[in-house]
């Protein structure tokens, strides 16, 4: 899909890919604390490149839409669950699966636990100044013997049932594993003795019904787990390491991310090289010269900039990012100058522009006189 940046107003802004905090993106070797949440540290786990790349050159991915009717199935749980915390009672479901020695965990903290977006569950690792961070869904208490059960719901539409064995060993619940993990992890470092089992609370959309009458029934499953940490620490401290290095690591090669970039990159060298290709057609062009002559008018063949050397081409004062506003400017924003004057303009535009764009020109592009070889000066490449 195509995403279109909107401010909080819902108007259409101009999408730059750059965070604009820098406090939203990690300096190597930085000596401030920084958070990393337990999706960014999946990130990490799924592509370096594209992890450094956010995390710690700012650049941000394109928004996808939320997950609007799992969200619904998590709110809902949510307020089932939080009766029974209230009234210290077991849910519904441990019936089913004699569970009746669990309680939901009451604790005053529990509402910032669940928060994903604004705190969760909290540790500075180890004297870094990496705090880690993940909004869990539930916390249960086990009454046998006082551990604390970690719970993620999870929401789904598949035509088989759900049998434990299966949910755990499909490649795209892996992440939900390590998801798991990494909040027992979390627990158990924040001080809490944490029970071997966890559980995904997984709801099953039923899509084999004839008719839909407004509602959607779903097939409810607890699905245990036993969670390992034991490999979380290494690969936060490779994450570290990585986080206080200059150099943009690889990508999976699987990432989707990255080889979309790539070739996207490619094109657009490919669209900057077309682009001035008919910038070159135009201004060979017998409505170009009307221009020039105009302006050769104007300042009777006297370059307007240092009014001495006499005119020799014409400048654009306003940079164009549509072809239509390059091909049809307004005569006041073009400029009689002479080569030396322009020279100047040109180099002066380049230096003072510190966009990616001008930093990302490629070598290929330009020829040994810091122009390109389509005779263009700096300045002009937009993409
Ligand atoms: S160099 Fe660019 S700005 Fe200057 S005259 Fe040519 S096209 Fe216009
Ligand atoms: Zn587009
Ligand atoms: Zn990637
Ligand atoms: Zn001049």
């Amino acid at each position: 899909m195509i995403s279109l940046k909107r401010n909080s107003k819902k108007e259409l802004t101009p999408a730059t890919g750059l965070r604009s905090r820098a406090s939203s993106f990690y300096t190597p070797n930085q000596p401030n604390l920084f958070k990393i949440s337990r999706s960014k540290f999946n990130d990490f786990l799924t592509c370096q490149r594209c992890f450094y790349l956010d995390r710690v050159k700012g650049l941000v991915s394109p928004s996808i839409p939320g997950w609007t009717l799992n969200e619904t199935t998590d709110l809902l749980l949510k307020k089932e669950f939080d009766l029974c915390r209230e009234k210290q009672i077991p849910h519904r479901i441990f019936d089913q699966y004699d569970l009746n020695h669990i309680v939901p965990f009451m604790h005053t903290e529990i509402d910032k636990w669940r928060d994903s977006l604004h705190h969760g569950l909290k540790i500075n690792f180890k004297n870094t100044n990496i705090i880690l961070q993940g909004g869990v869904d539930d916390i249960w208490l086990d009454k046998t013997n006082n551990k604390l059960i970690v719970v993620e719901y999870k929401s789904q539409a598949n035509n088989k049932a759900v049998n434990t064995e299966s949910y755990l060993s499909n490649v795209y619940h892996q992440g939900y594993k390590i998801q798991m993990d990494f909040y027992a992890y979390l627990l158990t470092e924040m001080g809490f003795e944490v029970s071997p089992v966890s559980y995904f609370y997984v709801c099953n959309a039923d899509r084999s019904t004839t008719r839909f009458d407004s509602k959607i029934v779903f097939m409810e499953t607890l699905v245990p787990y036993k969670w390992d940490s034991t490999w979380i620490e290494n690969k936060v401290w490779e994450m570290i390491k990585l986080l206080n290095s200059e150099i943009i690591p690889e990508g999976n090669n699987s990432c989707e991310n990255c080889a979309y970039s790539l070739q996207r990159t490619n094109l657009t060298f490919m669209a900057k090289d077309q682009k001035g290709l008919s910038k070159k057609l135009f201004r060979n062009s017998s409505k170009w010269r009307t221009y020039k002559n105009r302006v050769n008018i104007r300042c009777h063949g006297i370059c307007e900039y240092c009014n001495l050397r006499k005119m020799t081409s014409v400048h654009h004062r306003i940079e164009s990012r549509l072809d239509s506003d390059y091909e049809n400017p307004n005569i006041k924003d073009l400029m009689g100058v002479c080569e030396e004057c322009h020279d100047l303009i040109h180099n002066n535009q380049s230096s003072s522009n510190n966009s990616l764009e001008f930093q990302a020109e490629s070598p290929a592009l330009s020829g040994d006189n810091g122009y390109s070889t389509l005779d263009e000066p700096p300045g002009h490449w937009i993409t």
